[in-house]
C-alpha cells in the first residue's frame, strides 16, 4: 500500500556534503519514491521549489550548510506555504533537531521526522513508509468527506464523544475526563478528529460542532453528578470558536440547560495556536474564566508561550504535550523540558497534567517531578460512556 503511494511522489534532497547527498538520495530511492532530485545548497533547493516545474511531496534537508542553512530554508518554505512533508537531518546533537522540528511545526509545516547522521538506510525507509500511509489515510478521508456530509453528521448526532480519564498522580483517584469527538461514519467507519476538525474549521462548521460536543459532555457531566460521581469534564475548543464575543454566554447557556455545575467544566485550548494572536483572545478568555470554568492550556511545550504571557492569561491548568512525557525517562532533552514546564506551572500556581503516559516508567517520572494529574494509555484509552462507566466501577472496587 505505502510503496505504491511513494512511487507517485517526488522528493528533494538537500545536503552540502557530496557523500551524504548521494547516500540520502539512494535511501530515498530505495524507499520507493518515484522521483528524487538533489540540491547542494539551501539557495539551490529553494530555486528548485520555486521553479514550480515540479511539485515536491517530500523535502529531506540538512540543517548545517554553508551560506543559507537548513533553518533558513524551513523558514522560507513556511512563508511559501509548502504543503509537503519535511525530514530534517543533522550531524549535531538531537537538541538542535528537536528545536528545528518544533520551529517547523509551529510555522505550520508537516514534519515527517528527523534523522541524526550517520543513519542506517532502514531508518529513512521506515520514515518514508510511515508518511506514505498517513498521507494516504488523510487524503483518502479528506477527498471522501465533504463539508455537507460533516454538516449533516453534526445535525443528526453522528458525531459522538469518548471520555478519557485523568487521575491524581498521588492517589490514583479519577478526577476528571477529557471529552474527545468521534465520527462513526455509516460506510467509512471511524473518522478521527484530526481530519474532521480541520474540515469544520475551514467550512464554518466549528461552532455547530463545538455546541454539539459541549451539549453531550455537559449532559453526561450532569448525569454523573446525579449519580454521586464527582468528575470534572474537559472539552477541547478551537481558536475559531473564540472569534465570537458571545461565546462565553453561549457556553454558559448550554451548561445551565444541562444542569451541570460550570465550575466542573474545563476548557482546553492548544498552546501553539494561541500565540499567533494573543491580544485578541485575552478579552474573550478573561470573560470565559469569569463565568466559572477552569481554562487549560493544552499541548504545552509545542508553542512559544512565555512566562510573561502565561502570567497575563487566566489559565489554571497546564497540560504538557506527550512529546515531552512519553519516553522522557530515556530522553534527557524531553525530561529537561518536562521538568522546566512543571516548575513554570508551579510558580504560577497552575495544576499540571502529564499527557501521553503510556508505560510505568512514564508514570514514575511524572509523579516524581510533581505533575498533579496523569492521562494516557497506561491508565486507560478514550472510551464510550458505557465502557467508561464499567471501567470506573471496576477501578473503584
Ligand atoms: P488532544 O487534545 O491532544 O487529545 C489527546 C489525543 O491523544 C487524543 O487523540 C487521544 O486519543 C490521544 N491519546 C490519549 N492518550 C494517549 C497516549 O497515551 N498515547 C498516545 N500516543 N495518544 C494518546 P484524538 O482523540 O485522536 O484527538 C486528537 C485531537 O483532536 C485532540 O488532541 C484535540 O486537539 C482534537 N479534538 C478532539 N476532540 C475535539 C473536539 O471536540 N473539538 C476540538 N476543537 N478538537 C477536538
Ligand atoms: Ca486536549
Amino acid at each position: 500500500m505505502s510503496a505504491s503511494a511513494l512511487t507517485g511522489m517526488s522528493a528533494l534532497v538537500v545536503d552540502d556534503e557530496e557523500f551524504m547527498l548521494d547516500f540520502l538520495c539512494m535511501a530515498v530511492e530505495k524507499s520507493g519514491v518515484g522521483n528524487v532530485v538533489s540540491a547542494t545548497s539551501g539557495v539551490e533547493a529553494l530555486d528548485q521549489v520555486e521553479d514550480r516545474q515540479q511539485v515536491f511531496d517530500i523535502i529531506v534537508c540538512d540543517l548545517q550548510m554553508p551560506g543559507m542553512d537548513g533553518i533558513e530554508v524551513i523558514r522560507q518554505l513556511a512563508n511559501d506555504g509548502f504543503s509537503g512533508g519535511i525530514i530534517l537531518v543533522s550531524g549535531k546533537d538531537k537538541r538542535v533537531l528537536k528545536t528545528a522540528e518544533n520551529m517547523a511545526e509551529v510555522r505550520g509545516l508537516k514534519v515527517i521526522g528527523s534523522l541524526c547522521k550517520p543513519m542506517p538506510v532502514h531508518e529513512i525507509i521506515s520514515l518514508m513508509n510511515k508518511y506514505a500511509v498517513a498521507e494516504q489515510h488523510a487524503s483518502w478521508a479528506i477527498s471522501n468527506v465533504t463539508a455537507n456530509e460533516l454538516d449533516a453528521a453534526i445535525r443528526s448526532g453522528e458525531i459522538t464523544v469518548n471520555y478519557q480519564p485523568q487521575v491524581d498522580s498521588k492517589t490514583g483517584v479519577v478526577k476528571s475526563v477529557e471529552t474527545l469527538a468521534r465520527w462513526f461514519h455509516p460506510e467509512r467507519g471511524m473518522i478521527t478528529p484530526d481530519i474532521f476538525i480541520d474540515i469544520a474549521e475551514r467550512h464554518d462548521l466549528i461552532d455547530a460542532l463545538a455546541e454539539s460536543i459541549i451539549m453531550q459532555a455537559t449532559q453526561q457531566g450532569s448525569i454523573w453528578h446525579k449519580q454521586g460521581i464527582d468528575l470534572s469534564v474537559a472539552i477541547n475548543i478551537s481558536l475559531y470558536n473564540l472569534r465570537h464575543l458571545d461565546f462565553p454566554d453561549r457556553i454558559t447557556d448550554i451548561v445551565n440547560q444541562a444542569g451541570m455545575d460550570i465550575k466542573k467544566l474545563v476548557i482546553e485550548i492548544t498552546e501553539s495556536r494561541l500565540v499567533q494572536d494573543l491580544g485578541t483572545y485575552l478579552d474573550i478568555l478573561s470573560r470565559l474564566r469569569l463565568k466559572g470554568p477552569l481554562l487549560s492550556i493544552d499541548d504545552f511545550g509545542t508553542g512559544y508561550v512565555s512566562m510573561d504571557h502565561l502570567k497575563q492569561m487566566p489559565f489554571g491548568e497546564l497540560k504538557i504535550d506527550r512529546a515531552f512525557v512519553n519516553g522522557a525517562y530515556k530522553d534527557d532533552t524531553a525530561r529537561a523540558i518536562l521538568q522546566s514546564s512543571v516548575s513554570l506551572a508551579k510558580q504560577l500556581e497552575m495544576t499540571v497534567v502529564a499527557k501521553g503516559v503510556e508505560v510505568k516508567e512514564d508514570w514514575d517520572l511524572v509523579s516524581e517531578l510533581g505533575c498533579d494529574m496523569v492521562q494516557g494509555y497506561y491508565i486507560a484509552p478514550p472510551m464510550d460512556v458505557e465502557t467508561f462507566d464499567a471501567w470506573l466501577l471496576n477501578r473503584c472496587k
